[in-house]
């Protein structure tokens, strides 16, 4: 329902009515889903001293997304108010969706779908470092009816200091370190990550999908796409959805070693780059590993989707996302995923 502007009495006549508590909505913002995103804050490189959680936040921020998910309005925006996060809803095709954004732009962005067609959650926890990952993430989430979409607020290297998970990237200083603490991919103690275990753990079957953006190739086969079930085995079968996912782009986007998965032995040929999430602690936890933060998976539930892309992926999202339904690669992934991705289960 929009909001609309109603003579004064009008309004005093509405509000004096009892209303039963599904009616008891949400403010409704005037903008689509991606201008809405594109507009929010994001913390800057360097800027955090560290990424410690204030105490009572974590509280808050489960209770406000429980109690969007079960559609308790006021609960969830009296637990917004306290998180100082803006919580409003968006109309658009597929929706309405409840949007959720910290006004610091330390916390993550969370977008959910109030009626929902696949059971998916889409994840971008590199914005604004990785173009394009965002926009991608928000046209997926209409496109093919996801649950939810999880973004972040921080810069990955906002904070100065270093999360304790395992992995090293060169990405924040230009040579090799541990992951920042704001690096929300790599730090089990971070609201992004609540918002993945929280959605992971209640839609217990749905899918998590995890966006990325890498340099492009520079030399031999031009390896545009790197997808991986996160975990440290090969899966030639395809059993999983990500490996189901790798054949079915590389059926419609015919050029050898463009696509390319960490589980399928003999795409080592094409020598793409180690970029298979091994070290994602998002996909760790939804592989069942005890300790997302350290070692890595051998063996995992397969409810996971790492997704690498070049820029000749992503740019169209973050360039021109208008004309994106007529990008063929665009048209291959929405196709591809909509083969793949569970139904969201009937009651
Ligand atoms: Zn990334």
């Amino acid at each position: 329902m929009r909001s609309s502007r109603l003579p004064a009495f009008g309004l005093a006549i509405i509000l004096l009515l009892p209303r039963p508590a599904e009616a008891q909505q949400l403010p409704v913002i005037e903008q689509t889903l991606v201008e809405w995103v594109a507009a929010q804050k994001h913390a800057l490189p360097n800027s955090m001293r560290n990424f410690d959680q204030e105490q009572n936040r974590n509280a808050l921020f489960e209770t406000m997304l429980s109690s969007i998910v079960s559609r308790e309005w006021e609960k969830a925006s009296q637990a917004a108010q306290k998180l100082n996060y803006q919580l409003a809803r968006i109309n658009e095709a597929n929706g309405p969706f409840a949007v959720a954004s910290d006004h610091k732009g330390v916390d993550p962005i969370v977008v959910v779908n109030m009626s929902p067609s696949r059971d998916v959650v889409v994840q971008a926890p590199h914005v604004p470092f990785e173009k394009g990952t965002a926009e991608q993430a928000i046209t997926l989430l209409k496109n093919l009816g996801a649950r939810a979409a999880i973004i972040s607020g921080a810069h990955r290297c906002a904070s100065r200091s270093f999360t304790l998970c395992n992995g090293r990237t060169a990405v924040c200083s230009g040579s090799l370190e541990s992951f920042r603490a704001s690096d929300v991919g790599h730090n089990t103690g971070t609201l992004f990550h609540l918002a993945h275990t929280l959605f992971s753990d209640r839609w217990k079957n749905s899918i998590v999908m995890s966006l990325h953006r890498m340099e492009a190739d520079s030399d031999g086969v031009r390896t545009a796409v790197i997808i991986s079930n996160g975990v440290i085995a090969d899966d030639d079968n395809a059993t999983t959805a990500a490996t189901r996912l790798r054949f079915a782009l590389s059926d419609l986007v015919k050029a050898p070693g463009r696509i390319v998965s960490c589980n399928v032995g003999s795409d080592s040929k094409y020598d793409y780059r180690p970029l298979c999430g091994f070290t994602n602690v998002q996909g760790r936890h939804v592989n069942g590993d005890k300790d997302a933060c350290r070692f890595g998976v051998m063996q995992g539930t397969g409810r996971f989707i790492h997704l690498e892309q070049d820029r000749s992926v992503l740019d169209p999202y973050a360039e021109n996302l208008s004309e994106i339904e007529r990008h063929p690669f665009h048209r291959a992934l929405i196709r591809s995923l909509s083969e793949i991705l569970p139904a969201v289960p009937q009651r």
